[in-house]
């Protein structure tokens, strides 16, 4: 059946304005790293989302990488950080040679329990290191619970990093995701919400750790005419072509959000009450984007497994992904320490991403549903 149009997961869906951003770049010439667009950029940014100060980045991974260097994380540092989570929340911890302390996940948001966070905190100071921030995800674009968890660090006077890579257009309170936390890290990666094909955002509401942020991102220059440098620097910073399709999707995203969050409730309508069959929760104080839809199916229940589903999916040419693999049993993280009781285990075993592209129409959604009701009936496809 490869014949049929291929569904993927996610894919970057344009506006109209993304084009017309692009050509004034190259029709003024500004080609690089730096130009009005990335100005821009930011400054819509912070607009959008109540952030202070902005920084346009490469990446996402930058973003996280800067926010750790300027909170001086160095080597045998101990960082916490979600386990349910893409292996980019983690990765800058290790380029700091730093270790990752992974904490488990609550059912109610499928993010960092706040419970395991303290627990953790408290037993590694036993231990005789204090974390030096914690890196904390907005699951699938789920925001966490922000307000318990800043309890904790500031008990414990911890710097929280908010990875809000997959949350970009999604709330905490009237609060954008991001903009709670000491730092706030976005993605622009393609199969965002939102995307610049790759980039990112770090931002605070600390305008001195900002500029150092900017500083950090363009090769740590020192102010003299030639090239001067005291310290290591990197090359972060987004390119300006990238910043204009990058103003053009902040101004569909809100668009964006509301397809995404149709597409999740299409398939709660039509898939909610099949038996062993539960849609990823969302928090009474936010909003989430809905950037994937998620779900979760108990075989025992259901009569088939969630990876029973995505083969027969597959085999109809529809892209679909087991969750996120948490991070404390990847191989690469395996020796690093752990506190929970495998909530994100057991979600990652039964869960499911289905498509959940904001450019999905109606007949690809009824696709999907078709093939699952076929696997529940035991259908042969
Ligand atoms: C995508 C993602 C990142 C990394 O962003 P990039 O722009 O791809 O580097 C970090 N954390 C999470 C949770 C992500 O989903």
């Amino acid at each position: 059946m490869k014949d049929k149009k291929r569904i993927y997961l996610s894919s970057p869906h344009m506006g109209d304005k993304e084009f017309g951003f692009v050509a004034e770049a190259f029709e003024t010439n500004w080609i690089a790293p730096v130009g009005p667009h990335v100005d821009a950029f930011e400054k819509e940014f912070c607009e959008l989302t109540g952030s202070k100060y902005a920084v346009a980045l490469s990446s996402g991974s930058a973003a996280i990488h800067l926010a750790l260097i300027l909170l001086n994380v160095q080597r045998d540092d101990e960082v916490i950080c979600s386990s349910l989570t893409f292996s980019a929340s983690a990765n800058p911890i290790v380029y700091q040679a730093a270790i990752p302390v992974f904490v488990d996940s609550e059912n109610a948001t499928w993010n960092m329990d706040v419970r395991y966070l303290k627990e953790a905190i408290q037993d590694r100071i036993k231990k005789g290191k204090k974390p030096k921030a914690v890196v904390l995800t907005h699951l699938y674009g789920q925001s966490a619970d922000i307000d318990s968890i800043l309890e904790v660090c500031n008990q414990y006077n911890i710097p929280l990093i908010e990875d809000a890579a997959e949350s970009v257009g999604a709330y905490y309170k009237e609060k954008h995701t991001g903009t709670l936390g000491k730092f706030g890290v976005f993605s622009f990666n393609g199969n965002k919400i939102i995307t610049t094909s790759s980039g990112g955002m770090l931002v605070s509401g600390d305008k001195d750790l900002i500029q150092k942020a900017r500083f950090f991102a363009t090769q740590a220059r020192d102010p003299a005419p030639h090239y001067q440098h005291s310290q290591i620097g990197y090359n972060y910073r987004l390119s300006n072509v990238l910043a204009g399709i990058g103003r053009g999707q902040l101004r569909v995203l809100e668009e964006r959000v509301k397809s995404r969050r149709a597409n999740f409730e299409f398939y709660e309508r039509e898939l909610g009450s099949l038996p062993g069959v539960q849609f990823m929760p969302e928090a009474e104080f936010g909003r989430s984007n809905r950037w994937l839809t998620c779900l979760t199916i108990e075989p025992s229940e259901f009569g088939a497994t969630r990876e029973d589903v995505r083969l027969a999916l597959e085999s109809e040419n529809i892209e679909a992904r087991p969750l996120w693999k948490p991070l404390h049993l990847q191989p690469v993280f395996k020796d690093c320490p752990y506190y929970g009781t495998g909530v994100s285990e057991e979600i990652f075993d039964k869960g499911l991403c289905l498509p959940s592209g904001s450019n999905l129409n109606g007949q690809d959604l009824q696709r999907v549903v078709k093939v699952f009701h076929q696997v529940y009936k035991n259908e042969t496809i």
